[in-house]
């Protein structure tokens, strides 16, 4: 089956199990306001719960991990989930308001642990506070945290599931007087508890391959190479894909691109610009350092892999050159050409190996270089009359762009442009 069609199942499966939502709970009586707020307030709740839970599974690498390959739309998914299906959670606290014909924000904000109802309500209210937080930070500011401070608040979501779980039994009219909600939110737990286990699989290393260093150098400024050699289970990365790196089971986890697989002996070689606090900490690992692995990941160049000859062009902006160095050095049936966006010649990582294997089919563009342009080698930045200059027919073309967000936007803009249709452009986003 192919990632598309399972994608459509995914999300064929998260509508069906909301659908039902509406018909399970206390039907209202529609002449009263007030009956029609509580029944609002228990539809948007119950879906609200099953959504949370969604998010939780897809934001779970470990659980994704074993049904999907490419990770990337399924975070998509998520995120689509969290910035707009957290609206609708929103809605359950303020129906409940409506209804009681509370004052809504001394409703819902205030916390009140005097009475047993009441403390049921406040962990609700503690749900909706954590919630509201992690709302916040990532669908409204995220481009203006950083990436860790973002990543430690949004680890508040893992309070609001269980938190709403709780609020509950307690005070749930539908809850208590209906077999159906109470059914669907055992379920709900049960899955939350299996997909915890689940989770927690890295711990038993399952799903975790060991590899040990054996070589690791700085080959242009803040770029390194390091090779890692199988100490036990092999991964095999096809070209384009990527691994997760970890140094120790309960550490962070860091995606890598595989820039060679050595089909012998199992090692790989992994190319990084140290950009964080982890990446710089990486470049501390010396020859024999072990290394947990999890992969492989990633469908970005699943076409060529599988053997598509059609003419391609691989179009890259400093480190994003990873996805690409395996295939281009190789030996390959199909044109392939190289349009690689630098500041200056040092940065521009394989500049030589490639100018060897791809001759002029290799236009290397610097933007910080005074000395004039010549042929295949352009000034300034990545542009679409540069892809225009050197390729007389563009929409022959397949077009694989990896970079910073910025540079992908353009490039993809530019081929757009170009008249390429979005089928033939494919690209790799080094983040999430
Ligand atoms: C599919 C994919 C392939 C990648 N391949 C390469 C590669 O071949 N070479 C290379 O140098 N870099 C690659 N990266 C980027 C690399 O993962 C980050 O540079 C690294 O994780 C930065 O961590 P840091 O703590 O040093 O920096 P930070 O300052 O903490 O992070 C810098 C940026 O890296 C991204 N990032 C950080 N941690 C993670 C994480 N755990 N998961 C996803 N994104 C994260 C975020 O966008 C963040 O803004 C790839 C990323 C992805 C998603």
């Amino acid at each position: 089956m192919t990632e598309n069609i399972k994608r459509r199942w995914l999300v064929g499966l998260m509508v069906v199990s909301m659908l039902p939502l509406p018909f399970f709970v206390k039907m209202p009586t529609w002449s009263i306001s007030s009956s029609v707020w509580l029944y609002v307030s228990a539809v948007a709740g119950y879906i609200g719960l099953v959504m949370l839970l969604w998010m939780y599974i897809l934001g779970t690498k470990t659980v994704m991990g074993l049904y999907f390959r490419d990770l990337a739309p399924v975070l998509s998914i998520h995120k689509w989930l969290g910035k707009y299906g957290t609206l609708l959670i929103f809605l359950h606290p303020l129906a409940v308001a409506f209804s009681y014909g509370g004052e809504i924000v001394d409703y819902i904000i205030k916390p009140n642990l005097a009475m047993s109802f009441e403390r049921s309500v406040t962990w609700g209210r503690f749900a909706l506070y954590a919630l509201g937080i992690v709302w916040l930070t990532s669908a409204l500011v995220r481009g203006r945290i950083a990436f860790r401070p973002w990543k430690y608040i949004h680890y508040l979501a893992y309070l609001a599931l269980p938190l709403a779980l709780v609020h509950v039994p307690s005070i749930g009219s539908s809850y208590r007087a209906l077999d159906a909600p109470r059914i669907y939110f055992i379920s709900v737990l049960f899955l939350l508890v299996l997909f915890s286990i689940l989770r927690l699989r890295h711990l038993f290393r399952l799903g975790r391959a060991k590899y040990s260093v054996t070589k690791h150098t700085e080959i242009s400024p803040n770029v390194w190479l390091i090779a890692l050699k199988p100490t036990g289970r092999i991964l095999t990365p096809r070209r384009g894909q990527y691994v997760y790196l970890q140094w120790s089971l309960l550490g962070e986890e860091h995606p890598f691109s595989v820039l060679q697989t050595d089909s012998e002996t199992g090692e790989l070689t992994i190319a990084y610009k140290t950009r964080g606090l982890w990446t710089r900490k990486l470049t501390a690992l010396r020859d024999g350092d072990e290394l947990f692995l999890d992969g492989s990941y990633g469908e970005f160049m699943s076409d060529i892999s599988l053997g598509n000859t059609k003419p391609t062009v691989f179009i890259a902006a400093g480190i994003g050159i990873t996805p690409f160095v395996e295939q281009l050095l190789a030996a390959s049936k199909s044109e392939q050409w190289l349009f690689y966006a630098n500041q200056r010649p040092e940065s521009a990582t394989f500049h030589r190996q490639f100018r060897q294997r791809l001759g002029d089919r290799y236009v290397s563009i610097f933007s910080r270089v005074d000395t004039p342009a010549s042929f295949c080698d352009e000034r300034g930045h990545m542009r679409g009359d540069v892809i225009a200059k050197y390729l007389t027919s563009p929409a022959d073309y397949h077009f694989y762009i990896c970079g910073s967000e910025g540079f992908m936007h353009t490039a993809e803009t530019s081929l757009q442009q170009l008249g390429i249709p979005s089928t033939q452009i494919h690209t790799e986003a080094f983040g999430w």
